[in-house]
Order: C-alpha cells, then sequence, then structure tokens
C-alpha cells in the first residue's frame, strides 16, 4: 500500500520520505506541515488493533462497484445468503460500510433492530444463525442523517466498524462499500492491510459508462495492492416472465464485462438477470433464495459464490 495520502500534489515523496513536507511539491499542500512534523508517518494504532480484533474472520472481501445503482448491495446481500446457505457451519457477516446509503437491514429485512455494545464490543444483528450484519443504518437517528458526513468522520466511522464489531468466528465478512474509489475505500484498504485481504469483488452492469468507473475500481485495487477476486455483471439480461422473450436492458456495446474481464485479464465470475422479483424481494427484505430457489439468478449466484470460495481458497 502506498503512502502518499489520495489529496496529494503530483509529486508527492509520500508520507513516509524523509523530504516529506519539505520536498518542492509540498509548497501549498494543506498536509504540508503535518508531514514536515513527521506526524503523517507514525502508523495509525487501529490499523493493529484491526488485525486483532479481526483475528477471527478467515476471509474478508471488500465488495466494490464503480458507480451507484449498479445493485451492488444487492448482490452483496445474495452473496451472504448464497454463502451461508451453502452450509450451516459456515459462518458468514456483512459490514454495511456504504455510509452514505446504507440499505443492507432493508435488504436483509432487519430494519429497525438494534445493535448492543458490551464490553467486548458491538453485538452484529443475526438475520439467521449463520448470518450477521453491522451496519451504519443501525446506528443512525434518520436514515439522512451521515449523507452529510465529511471525509474525516466518515473515515472515523470505518475505523470505528472495522475495530469495534465482535463478529466472533467468521468464515467470511463481506465488506458492502460505497460506490466509486473515494477516501473511504482507502481508509478500508489502509486500516485493513495488516488484517489482510482476501480481495475484492467488484460488481457492475454490462453497458460501457458503468464499466468505464469500473476500469477505474480495477486500476484502485493495482494501485493499493488488492486483489481482484473478480467482476460480477449484474442485470445483464431480462427474461419476460409472460413470453420469455429475452432482453439486453442495459446493452453491451463494448461486449459487457466479459470482454473487459479478457482484455485485463481478470476473472469474470457469473452475471446475473434481471429480475423484478429480486427486487421485490429486496425492497420486502425476503430472502430470494429461499423464495425462487430455481431462479436463474439463483442458479447463476450459486455458481458465483463457487468460484469466489475457490478465488478465497487460493488467495
Ligand atoms: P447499489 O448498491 O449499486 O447502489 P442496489 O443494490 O441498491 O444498488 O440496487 C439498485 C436497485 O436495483 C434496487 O432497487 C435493487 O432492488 C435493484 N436491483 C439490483 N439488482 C437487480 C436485479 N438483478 N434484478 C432486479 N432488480 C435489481
Amino acid at each position: 500500500m502506498s503512502n502518499v495520502p489520495d489529496n496529494a500534489p503530483q509529486h508527492c515523496p509520500g508520507t513516509e520520505s524523509q523530504d516529506a513536507g519539505k520536498a518542492s511539491a509540498c509548497a501549498g499542500c494543506p498536509n504540508q506541515n503535518i508531514c514536515a512534523s513527521g506526524a503523517a508517518s507514525i502508523p495509525d494504532p487501529a490499523i493493529d488493533i484491526i488485525k486483532n480484533r479481526l483475528s477471527n474472520v478467515k476471509h474478508k472481501i471488500l465488495i466494490l462497484s464503480g458507480k451507484g445503482g449498479v445493485g451492488k448491495s444487492t448482490v452483496t446481500s445474495l452473496l451472504g445468503h448464497a454463502l451461508a446457505a451453502k452450509n450451516p457451519d459456515i459462518n458468514v457477516g456483512i459490514l454495511d460500510a456504504d455510509i452514505c446509503g446504507p440499505s443492507q437491514p432493508r435488504v436483509l429485512g432487519v430494519r429497525g433492530e438494534q445493535v448492543h455494545n458490551s464490553g467486548s464490543g458491538w453485538s452484529p444483528v443475526y438475520v439467521t444463525d449463520n448470518l450477521s450484519l453491522m451496519s451504519i443504518g443501525f446506528l443512525l437517528g434518520s436514515p439522512d442523517d451521515a449523507v452529510i458526513w465529511r471525509g474525516p468522520k466518515k473515515n472515523g466511522m470505518i475505523k470505528q466498524f472495522l475495530s469495534e464489531v465482535d463478529w466472533g468466528e467468521l468464515d467470511y465478512l463481506l465488506i458492502d462499500t460505497p460506490p466509486g474509489t473515494s477516501d473511504e475505500h482507502l481508509s478500508a484498504v489502509q486500516y485493513l492491510s495488516k488484517a489482510g485481504l482476501s480481495g475484492a469483488v467488484v460488481v457492475t452492469t454490462p453497458q460501457e459508462v458503468a464499466l468505464l468507473d469500473v476500469r477505474k475500481e480495477l486500476q484502485f485495487c493495482d494501485k493499493v495492492g488488492v486483489k481482484v477476486l473478480g467482476v460480477i455483471e449484474n442485470m445483464s439480461l431480462f427474461v419476460c416472465p409472460n413470453c420469455k422473450t429475452r432482453s439486453e436492458i442495459f446493452p453491451a456495446t463494448t461486449g459487457g464485462a466479459v470482454q473487459m474481464c479478457s482484455d485485463l485479464d481478470t476473472q469474470m465470475l457469473g452475471s446475473l438477470p434481471l429480475d423484478p422479483l429480486l427486487a421485490r424481494c429486496c425492497d420486502e427484505g425476503t430472502d430470494f433464495l429461499q423464495a425462487l430457489p430455481n431462479s436463474p439468478a439463483v442458479i447463476a449466484l450459486k455458481d458465483i459464490v463457487d468460484k469466489i470460495i475457490s478465488a478465497c481458497e487460493s488467495a
């Protein structure tokens, strides 16, 4: 992980360099004084605390998307349910770190639940016996509260989330992040640098405007040293429930995620169809896997989950 801050000037020497705050590139940088004093190079003690806190979590996976609205939160909840449904002995946690749009409590049907803080930390909310959730949504007075938060407050919340939730033993922790590559992503990656991330799963839709942002997301992962476990193409195809006609709602004019993955040598994990019943289940907070176990989306999802498990095992 580079020690060059996100808002750094073009030739920033990095916070750990002897020239930090003193190089000509530092002139005018708002961080110049703090870098020159050496304070910026002191590693945040939270990194070690998070490493200890997450030592019982086997695989930590970031769920990323280039744009909002491509179904990242929906896919995260589906992956959580699908991993937990594979085996009752597999324990799965979802950390809803999408600070400005925490939708997991609704999608997982646990809106309005209370989280409890005890001596060992915050207890997550249990969706099923082996699927737990912690979300900023549980802590906000009003769902609109976090929208106006500035970067440092959001980063503080990510730090608190990673260091203070008592997950117990987990096989998989899925971290649902905000869309794009913002301060929150850099913070999460930095805080997890010692705890060990298995990698990232990137969610997209097939059209070029979405893929453009996914390429940036993949570059981000490369820059910060996060392995990309693969890409999921969501809402690829719509099959009319009445006439069974297949339509491309978001046409893949440039070959969609399959072509992009082959161009960039990244694993394509699979495609999920657009299914209005899935959208309804998410709005109602019901488990789509149980409601429609033989639907094309669930069949595709099971295959995707198997690929994620093998990618984690070999990470
Ligand atoms: P994001 O987290 O990327 O902003 P969401 O997961 O909130 O996106 O999804 C946006 C909307 O699209 C939601 O209403 C959700 O129910 C719907 N949606 C997502 N994926 C699908 C799908 N495969 N089929 C039908 N609706 C979907």
